[in-house]
């Protein structure tokens, strides 16, 4: 079971139990904090995803006839065990993200067991309609599962993001095949073998390792009925146009440039806080980021004066250390696509307030380290306030008025989030309204219980992860029309 160091060697967990990649293929996961190989990997190449939907459509038929609430006592047994066992996962999260442990061991693990739980309880309560049609005869809808399910994660958030997927799809009677990122590929394996200890049955859930290639084949496959991916834009609509094929399901969480707004009136060490809420965990890593912050121009000083030395304070370290609250972003590579941001900040004029560099601590050098980065004196045309960064870099925008800011606000493609700081009550439920977004926060930052619905609008996503709202994105309804007395044809 989860142990504190990364396995060896990592298979592919098909039909409740691990076994290697048929065509032997391997790629090697690293730790982004120093660089040192943690594991080689199992690729899943197009035999092994064929036997991972095999294996999730043979289970279908069983899983879908378990009473609800039996479905509901496993995905529970299942959320108790991933509770036990939160230092244990959280430590290999950090391994494989880079991540804070701090955070990890409050949030990463934790949250997919509460996703758990939340699901484990709504299994029972599924339930269809009855549709009175007097004088004779009735109708009533089924929610049925819609089939062989398949998950494909990101790397921010690797277990939260499989338990995101898995228990909606498991508790209304789907199958599942999960890819996690190629770069994060430890904790669905942990999630799998959980899952088994749990008691669900083999084949439910099957976890396959791979990059692309792996998740060309999921998105392509005939026989898989529902995709959900949370990734980058132009990955969704690569695996949208692939889906299209067999016309799957689709669920899309994607990226953002979402605006956070602090009006004059707000608290400013509130909205500072929110600020930081909204850029700086897990090095800035979240979709849902607020990375564009309008500040009204009358408090736009005091707002940075309260920000600067709490963003300066931040400790950068070893993402093992609990003391650290900056780990290491996810690769080299990120870094260097991020440092390119930052030198386009600059080129566009925009001003450097602090972060940005490597840190200098030789102890560090052989990881992803950046520094979090503030830029004032930014314009809405800027590539650092367009396009999204995923990583720790912060963009200031005085605003003047409330219809130029959400004016502003919404001149994006992108309708993941957003958030807005003020006292005033009719104003904060106005502008929320107003703001293009899956999900606005009013007075705090991206805070996503598991109760709350959670997805993007315009390009940021199609239909909710999370609440009672997954249900509809993992169901599909018959309807039964009966009818009690004689059937009169014209004929
Ligand atoms: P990515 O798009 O590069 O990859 C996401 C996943 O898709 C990975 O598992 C990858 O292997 C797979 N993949 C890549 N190309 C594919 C294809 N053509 N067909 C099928 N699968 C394919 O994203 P990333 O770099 O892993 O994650 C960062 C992105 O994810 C950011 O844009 C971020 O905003 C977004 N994200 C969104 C949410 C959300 O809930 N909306 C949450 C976390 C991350």
């Amino acid at each position: 079971m989860a142990s504190t160091a990364a396995p060896a060697e990592l298979q592919l967990y098909i039909d409740g139990a691990f076994r290697p990649a048929a065509d032997g293929r391997t790629f090697v996961d690293t730790d982004p904090a120093t660089g040192a190989p943690l594991s080689r990997v199992h690729a899943a190449g197009p035999d092994d995803v064929d036997a991972a939907v095999a294996a999730a459509r043979r289970a279908l038929p069983g899983w879908a006839a378990t009473p609800a609430a039996e479905r509901g006592r496993i995905l529970q047994r299942a959320a108790d065990l991933l509770r036990a066992r939160n230092a244990d996962i959280a430590r290999l999260e950090v391994l494989d993200t880079g991540k804070p442990i701090a955070e990890a061991e409050a949030v990463d693990v934790l949250s997919g067991a509460d996703c758990l739980s939340y699901f484990a309880g709504v299994a029972a309560t599924l339930h269809g309609q009855h549709v009175d049609l007097p004088p004779t005869a009735f109708a009533y809808t089924r929610r049925e599962p819609l089939g062989v399910c398949v998950g494909i994660g990101a790397w921010n958030y690797p277990i939260q993001i499989a338990c995101w997927k898995a228990a909606p799809a498991l508790a209304c009677g789907n199958t599942m095949v999960f890819k996690p990122s190629e770069l994060t590929p430890l904790t669905a394996a942990t999630l799998a073998e959980v899952f088994t200890e749990a008691g669900l049955p083999p084949g439910v859930f099957n976890v396959v390792q791979g990059a692309r290639a792996t998740g060309e084949a999921l998105a392509r496959h005939p026989d898989v009925d529902k995709i959900s991916i949370t990734g980058s834009v132009p990955t969704g609509k690569a695996v949208m146009a692939d889906a299209a094929g067999t016309l799957k399901h689709v669920t899309m969480e994607l990226g953002g440039k979402s605006p956070l707004v602090v009006f004059a009136d707000a608290d400013l060490d509130n909205a500072a806080s929110g600020a930081l809420l909204a850029n700086f965990y897990t090095q800035g890593e979240i979709c849902s980021n607020g990375t564009r912050v309008f500040v009204q121009r009358a408090v736009f000083d005091a707002f940075v004066a309260r920000l600067l030395p709490r963003v300066e304070a931040m400790r950068i370290g070893d993402p093992l250390d609990p003391e650290t609250d900056v780990g290491s972003l996810i690769s080299q590579a990120h870094r260097s696509t991020v440092e390119s941001y930052i030198a386009a900040g600059r080129a566009a004029g925009a001003t450097l307030l602090c972060g940005g560099d490597r840190p200098t601590d030789p102890a560090l050098a052989g990881g992803a380290f950046l520094r979090p980065a503030i830029f004032a004196d930014c314009t809405d045309d800027m590539p650092i306030v367009r396009e999204e960064i995923f990583g720790p870099v912060m963009c200031l925008l005085p605003f003047d008025d409330e219809a130029e800011v959400v004016r502003r606000a919404n001149a994006t493609p992108f309708g993941l989030a957003a958030g807005l700081f003020t006292r005033d009550l009719a104003r904060g439920h106005r502008v929320a309204a107003a703001l293009q977004a899956g999900i606005c926060w009013i007075n705090t930052y991206n805070i996503t219980p598991i109760e709350v619905p959670f997805g993007g609008v315009k390009q940021s996503g199609i239909g909710r992860e999370n609440g009672l709202a997954a249900i509809e994105h993992y169901t599909q309804l018959k309807t039964v029309y009966v009818e009690l007395g004689d059937v009169d044809a014209p004929y």
